[in-house]
């Protein structure tokens, strides 16, 4: 297949190219985040009944940030976009990830369809506010001043995940989409590559092993983000 011509590329990536960093991936856990189920530390409801717990678990996440530094995969991200930039080309990086490892990596406009765990969101509201240190139920909003509606700015199962309308008008306008390191099982992400294929684009997988859209890809290719990633972006730049 040849893609080395592209010029607008979409990226979508996922758990899997954090990875090599020491994030662990979701499905890797048999369908455990953490050792936790989604639905007590992901969805609305979970939030509702123990947000004393739904804070310690996006806590721990947080402050784990610390301790993990991009890989080669990210680094390679930010480079394709730097070079796609200065060329008249344009990278646009979604991300279901909620860690900031693209931004530590050197990307400069990341789309973070899930949230990020250094945001805060005021459910009342609707604040969104940077926030690295741990939070609490007895957080006030620093706009509308309520306490105890904060919660982690992430988006849980059940909602709508940020920023779709810019995605589907990237997508319609892209030569190339790419997934990196995603599952394909969490919609409305998992659909992006048959978005593409109705757009007639050309698309591309980079995974460990065959994820459950593979078969939407016109190529797949197997292997860790850390060495695919570099060696395509070299492809892509050296074309
Ligand atoms: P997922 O865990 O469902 O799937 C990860 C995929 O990555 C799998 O297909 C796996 O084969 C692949 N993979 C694992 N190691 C890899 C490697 N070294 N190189 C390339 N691929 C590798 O992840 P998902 O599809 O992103 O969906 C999970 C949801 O959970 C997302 O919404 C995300 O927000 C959340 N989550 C985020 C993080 C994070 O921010 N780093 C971590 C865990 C879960």
């Amino acid at each position: 297949m040849n893609n080395m011509k592209s010029k607008k590329i979409l990226i979508l990536t996922g758990a899997g190219i954090s990875a090599e960093s020491g994030i662990d991936t979701f499905r890797a856990a048999g369908g455990l985040w953490e050792n936790h189920r989604v639905e007590d530390v992901a969805t609305p409801e979970g939030f509702a009944k123990d947000p004393k717990l739904v804070h310690r678990f996006y806590n721990l996440r947080r402050s784990a940030l610390k301790t993990v530094k991009p890989n080669p995969a990210h680094i390679a991200l930010a480079k394709l976009e730097t070079s796609l930039k200065a060329s008249g080309g344009q990278l646009t990086l979604v991300t279901q990830n909620v860690d900031d490892l693209h931004e530590r990596g050197g990307a400069q406009d990341v789309i973070h369809m899930h949230g990020i765990l250094t945001s805060m969101l005021c459910g009342i509201c609707e604040n969104r506010w940077e926030h690295i240190q741990d939070a609490s139920t007895e957080m006030i909003c620093p706009k509308c001043y309520v306490k105890g509606a904060c919660r982690p700015d992430i988006v849980w199962f059940g909602e709508m995940p940020y920023a779709m309308h810019v995605i589907e008008e990237r997508l319609a306008a892209c030569d190339l989409f790419v997934s990196i390191g995603t599952s394909g099982a969490v919609y409305p992400a998992a659909g992006f590559v048959q978005m593409a294929n109705a757009c007639g684009k050309t698309t591309l997988e980079l995974n460990l092993e065959h994820s459950q859209g593979s078969h939407f890809f016109d190529e797949s290719r197997l292997g860790p983000a850390g060495t695919l990633v570099p060696q395509w972006v070299d492809e892509i730049l050296g074309a």
